[in-house]
C-alpha cells in the first residue's frame, strides 16, 4: 500500500514461480496412465486406417471440410446430420454436469488439456533440470553456460511438442500421410501451417509458461463448476481436526498436544497450482490428488493412518467432526442429481445411437424456386420449379427417380433426365431442378397454394425419401 491512500502500488503481483516437486503413489499413477492413454489418442489417431470402399477416404478420423463430411470409424455424418454432432455436444456437457457433480473437478485434475499438457512439460523440464530442489537452484542462479544450456535444450524440447501438438491437429483435417508428406515439402495449403504454427504457440505459452494461470485466471469453468458442486460432491479435503495443530518438532515438551500433521510441506511443495490445501478448498485446486499422495507417505513414514488429506464430501467433513464415520463413496455419487443427469446423458445417448441405425443411406432437400413463383405455359398449365438436392450416402454410383404425389393432377420432369432416372456418383450429392406441372382448370393450378410430395427412389435398393413442399397456383398473382 503506499504510504498515503488506500490504493495499492500495484494491482497485479508478479508470478511466484512454483516447481512440483516428483512424488509418487495411487493418484500420480492414475494420472500417468490417463496422460499416456490422452496423448497416444491426440497423437496418433488420425494414422489409424479404415477401409469404407474406393471412392471414400481410408482414414478412420477425419473431418472433411472440403467435401463437408466427417467421418469416425464406420460412421459417416453428413451436413444435414449435425443434430449428431449437437447430440454429442449435449452428451459432453450433460457428462460434464455428471462428472462435476458426483466427483467435483475430475476433468481439471485428470482429463483437461491444459493439465494433461502442462503434466508434460513439467516432466519434460524435471527431467533436464532435475527435481525441484535443482530447480529452484537453478532459477536462483546466474545465467551461465550451464544455465543456458539446460534452458536451451527444455525450450527445445518444448517446442518439439508443441510442434507435435499443432501437427497433429491438422491432421485431423486431411489424409494424414499425404499432409505430412506435403508439409515436409511445403506444397501445403497455408492454412495447414498457420494452424500449426497458432497451435504451436499456443500449446507452448498456456502449457510450459503460463500452466496454473490458465486454470485461475483465464478459465471459467472453475467458476461454473462451484454451482454444479454441493456438499455431497466429492473433492479434496485436509482433515484438521485430526492434523492441528501442526507442528515439526515431535520430541519437544508438549508435542503429543500435537495433531499428525508435521508441517513438512510435501502437500504444498508437490501441488502444481502452489497452494496449500491446509488453507481449505480453493478455486486453484484442480483436486489432481497429488497431495494425498504426498502426505501418504508422510504419514506412512511417521507410523500414523493415511488419509490426512483425502477426497471427501463436505456432508462427511461435518460427520467426522461430530465423530460419526464417513458414509460410502457410493451414497455420495448415487443421489437424485447424479441419476438425473445419467437419465438425461443416456436418453439423449440411446437416441442418437437409434438415430444412427434407423437412418436413411438416400435423402434430399427440395428448395422451390421462388423467381418467378410459377410460370403460365402456352397451353394454360401452371408449372413450378424446385431445386432438389439427391445425397447418395452409398459407397458406389447409384440410379435415382424423382415423382411426385398427387400424381393424377401433377405432372413432373427432371431437367436433364428424359427417362427420369439420373445417376449419382457414390457419397455424393446431386443438385438437379425439377418442374411439377398442373393442367389447366385444376384445383392447384387456380388455388393460391396445394401441398404436394416429392418422392426420392433408390432404384436398385428400392429405398424411398420424400420431401414435403407447396404448389403455388393462380390465385397468388
Ligand atoms: S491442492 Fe492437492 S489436489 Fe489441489 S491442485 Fe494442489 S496437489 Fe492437486
Ligand atoms: S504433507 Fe501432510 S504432514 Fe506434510 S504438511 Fe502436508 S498435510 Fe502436513
Amino acid at each position: 500500500m503506499s504510504s498515503t491512500d488506500q490504493t495499492p502500488d500495484r494491482l497485479y503481483t508478479a508470478r511466484e514461480p512454483i516447481f512440483p516437486r516428483r512424488v509418487s503413489g495411487k493418484f500420480r499413477t492414475i494420472r500417468w496412465w490417463l496422460l499416456a492413454i490422452c496423448l497416444g489418442i491426440y497423437y496418433l489417431l488420425p494414422w489409424i486406417r479404415w477401409d469404407r470402399g474406393p471412392n471414400l477416404p481410408d482414414q478412420a478420423v477425419l473431418i472433411d471440410l472440403a467435401n463437408r463430411r466427417f467421418f469416425f470409424f464406420w460412421i459417416e455424418i453428413w451436413p444435414h446430420e449435425f443434430y449428431f454432432v449437437a447430440g454429442l455436444l449435449i452428451m459432453a456437457g450433460l457428462g460434464l454436469f455428471l462428472f462435476t457433480s458426483a466427483l467435483g473437478r475430475v476433468w481439471c485434475g485428470y482429463f483437461c488439456p491444459q493439465t494433461v499438457w502442462t503434466d508434460l512439460f513439467i516432466l519434460t523440464e524435471r527431467w533436464i533440470e532435475g527435481d525441484r530442489n535443482k530447480r529452484v537452484k537453478l532459477w536462483n542462479a546466474k545465467w551461465d553456460f550451464h544455465k543456458t544450456r539446460l534452458r536451451l535444450t527444455k525450450w527445445t524440447l518444448w517446442l518439439a511438442i508443441s510442434v507435435a501438438t499443432g501437427g497433429a491437429w491438422v491432421f485431423y483435417f486431411a489424409d494424414a500421410p499425404t499432409l505430412l508428406w506435403n508439409l515436409f515439402t511445403l506444397q501445403a495449403h497455408p492454412v495447414a501451417y498457420s494452424t500449426i504454427l497458432v497451435l504451436t504457440l499456443t500449446t507452448l505459452i498456456l502449457g510450459g509458461f503460463m500452466r496454473e494461470q490458465v486454470c485461475i485466471y483465464m478459465c471459467p469453468w472453475p467458476r461454473i463448476q462451484a454451482a454444479m458442486m454441493d456438499e455431497d460432491t466429492i473433492t479434496i479435503g485436509y482433515r484438521d481436526w485430526r492434523g492441528e495443530p501442526r507442528g515439526k518438532h515431535r520430541k519437544a515438551e508438549g508435542a503429543e498436544a500435537l495433531g499428525d500433521c508435521i508441517d513438512c510441506f510435501a502437500c504444498v511443495n508437490v501441488c502444481p497450482m502452489g497452494i496449500d490445501i491446509r488453507d481449505g478448498q480453493q478455486l486453484a485446486c484442480i483436486t489432481c490428488g497429488l497431495c494425498i499422495d504426498a502426505c501418504d507417505e508422510v504419514m506412512e513414514k511417521i507410523g500414523k493412518p493415511r488419509g490426512l488429506i483425502d477426497y471427501m464430501a463436505l456432508s462427511d467433513e461435518t460427520r467426522e467432526r461430530a465423530g460419526a464415520a464417513p458414509r460410502s463413496i457410493w451414497t455420495h455419487v448415487f443421489r437424485v442429481r447424479t441419476i438425473l443427469y445419467t437419465a438425461l446423458w443416456s436418453a439423449v445417448g440411446v437416441g442418437l445411437v437409434v438415430a444412427l441405425f434407423i437412418r436413411s443411406e438416400i435423402d434430399m432437400t427440395v428448395s422451390p424456386i421462388r423467381n418467378p413463383i410459377f410460370v403460365t405455359l402456352s397451353d394454360g398449365s401452371i408449372r413450378n420449379s424446385y431445386e432438389v438436392r439427391v445425397r447418395n450416402m452409398h459407397g458406389e454410383a447409384r440410379d435415382f427417380a424423382i415423382s411426385v404425389t398427387p400424381d393424377d393432377i401433377f405432372k413432373l420432369e427432371v431437367e436433364g433426365a428424359e427417362s427420369g432416372v439420373f445417376t449419382v456418383p457414390p457419397d455424393a450429392t446431386e443438385l438437379k431442378r425439377v418442374y411439377v406441372v398442373a393442367p389447366p382448370g385444376t384445383d392447384p393450378a387456380e388455388a393460391q397454394s396445394t401441398g404436394l410430395r416429392l418422392w426420392l427412389k433408390d432404384i436398385a435398393a428400392d429405398e424411398q425419401a420424400f420431401t414435403d413442399t407447396v404448389f403455388n397456383g393462380k390465385s397468388l398473382r
